[in-house]
């Protein structure tokens, strides 16, 4: 067990010159807890920067909640554009003097109360008492669960479980605290992906556990070791996902291959910075419908062929299948139809599906196919954490789940069953009821390799823990240098 005293104190050393979150930053500067609180609301799934300019934006028109008041939805929207979710916040936002009138137009001290009002879920009202009131509070945001289970110090499934055992157990002295010192830990040292160890004073006491730190040079998984580490990831839109850190993730994920679907964008409406990030050459397979569908790769290794597609018209208007080809293997990444609410495209789903296998087929009689992307289904009872509620629903339907079984029986393996057999592991969570932070998801992102070659994957993950969509990325570690 750790000395949370010595490690929160270790912390803070660390930490010193550091950025300090936004929330604390505008706390400092302001003490007013309406300012606090809205800046709390904008900060959700956004980064600083971008909360830290649409904050200033708005307070310069509304410094208290008779400016907001006197603002339309559309124009709180303008203000605080580009933040994540910003017509919902604008929304909230819009709502929130209506509802501040509940509390004679004064934002309120309780968990309890600030939970009543738009946009506030437990996350935001705990920061806001334990920021703007100094009263105890435990904010845990995503930082404070994830290095609170690496160290050991908890084992919780989801932040609601982290606040309630911190209740329990956290000394008082660091219920302040706490937040402000783990997301700029989090941040800056013990990050979500590849986490600075070689960096880090806690080393030789921390637990690390569930973690893969970072690589540096001459230690892991470099050419020399023949591991290659490729990631997947449902992005929900690259455009979208760019306002949210994007480019810092995909360098910190620091993979050979990263392949990206729901990209919704063409390559001419890509930034710069999307169409440059070094060190890596992209490839893309895009819709002809502006805006929907589309995948794409990054990849910093050389491949000898491209191939947009299935070589079908019907599927390949939709970008949804690239594959790269290379010496020993083919990386394929497909972006599978939702079957769609009230399984309207169920047909055109199982027609794609049927196509893809044949294709799947053929590359696997010439080598070595490793096959990556949202395949919209669970396959198993244990994919997701309600099957009995969605056998009728687009996903989880008796004949997607049948083709899933068929593509195995083909003998494609889903890679992550080799190194996890226990439920409870999702890749997608849907936007409402406050699923992600409930962890009330769906595993249909796979990495599935065919069985011939599936020993040449050393390590299969799912990054839970990278915002910024819908979906989480998923990883596995693939032998270059062992064919076979
Ligand atoms: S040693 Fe690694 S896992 Fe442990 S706290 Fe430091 S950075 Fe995080």
């Amino acid at each position: 067990m750790i000395d949370i005293d010595v490690f929160l104190r270790t912390v803070m050393q660390a930490v010193q010159d550091k950025k300090v979150p936004i929330v604390d930053l505008i706390a400092v500067q302001t003490e007013d807890p309406f300012k606090v609180l809205v800046a709390t609301i904008l900060s959700a799934r956004t980064k600083d920067e971008t909360t830290a300019a649409a904050s200033a934006r708005l307070f310069a028109a509304a410094a208290d909640l008779k400016g907001l008041a006197a603002l339309s939805g559309e124009k709180i929207a303008a203000l605080i554009y580009p933040v994540g979710f910003y017509k919902n916040k604008a929304a909230y936002l819009a709502r929130l003097p209506q509802a501040l009138a509940r509390y004679n137009n004064v934002v309120p001290d309780t968990v309890e109360q600030l939970i009543t009002l738009p946009g506030v879920g437990r996350k935001t009202a705990n920061l806001v008492v334990a920021v703007a009131y100094k009263k105890p509070a435990i904010c845990v945001d995503t930082h404070v669960h994830r290095i609170m289970n690496i160290w050991e110090y908890v084992t919780t499934a989801t932040p609601l479980e982290t606040e309630m055992a911190l209740r329990e157990k956290l000394p008082a002295r660091h219920w302040l605290t706490v937040n402000s010192l783990l997301v700029a830990f989090g941040q800056s040292i013990c990050r979500p992906v590849g986490p600075h160890c070689d960096a880090c004073p806690l080393l030789p006491d921390c637990p690390q556990r569930g973690v893969a730190p970072r690589r540096h040079p001459g230690t892991t998984q470099g050419p020399e070791t023949g591991l290659k580490k490729f990631i997947s990831w449902n992005v929900n839109g690259i455009r979208a996902v760019e306002k949210k850190g994007f480019v810092q993730v995909l360098q910190d994920l620091d993979a050979d291959i990263i392949a990206l679907q729901e990209t919704k964008a063409r390559k001419d409406q890509l930034s710069e910075e999307l169409k440059n990030i070094p060190g890596y050459t992209s490839y893309w397979h895009s819709a002809e419908r502006k805006g929907y569908s589309g995948v794409a790769i990054y990849s910093r290794l050389q491949p000898m062929h491209v191939l947009q597609g299935l070589g079908d018209p019907e599927f390949d208007c939709e970008g949804r299948v690239l594959t790269l080809e290379f010496p020993s293997f083919f990386f394929v990444t497909a972006y599978f139809p939702n079957s769609a609410d009230g399984l309207k495209r169920l047909d055109f789903k199982l027609r794609f599906n049927k196509k893809f296998l044949d294709f799947a087929q053929d590359l696997a009689r010439r080598k070595c196919v490793v096959i990556c992307g949202d395949y919209n289904v669970a396959h198993k009872e244990i994919d997701l954490t309600n099957p009995a509620r969605n056998t009728a629903n687009a996903g989880f339907t008796p004949e997607e789940r049948h083709w899933m079984d068929t593509f195995v029986q083909a003998g494609f393996v889903d890679t992550f069953r080799i190194f996890h057999q226990d439920p409870g592991h999702y890749t997608w969570w849907s936007y409402r009821f406050n699923a992600r932070s409930k962890d009330i998801g769906w595993r249909i992102d796979y990495f599935c390799v065919d069985v011939a070659h599936a020993g040449r994957v050393d390590k299969a993950l799912i990054l839970k823990d990278i915002m910024g969509s819908d979906h989480c990325p998923v990883q596995i570690d693939f032998r270059m240098d062992q064919p076979g």
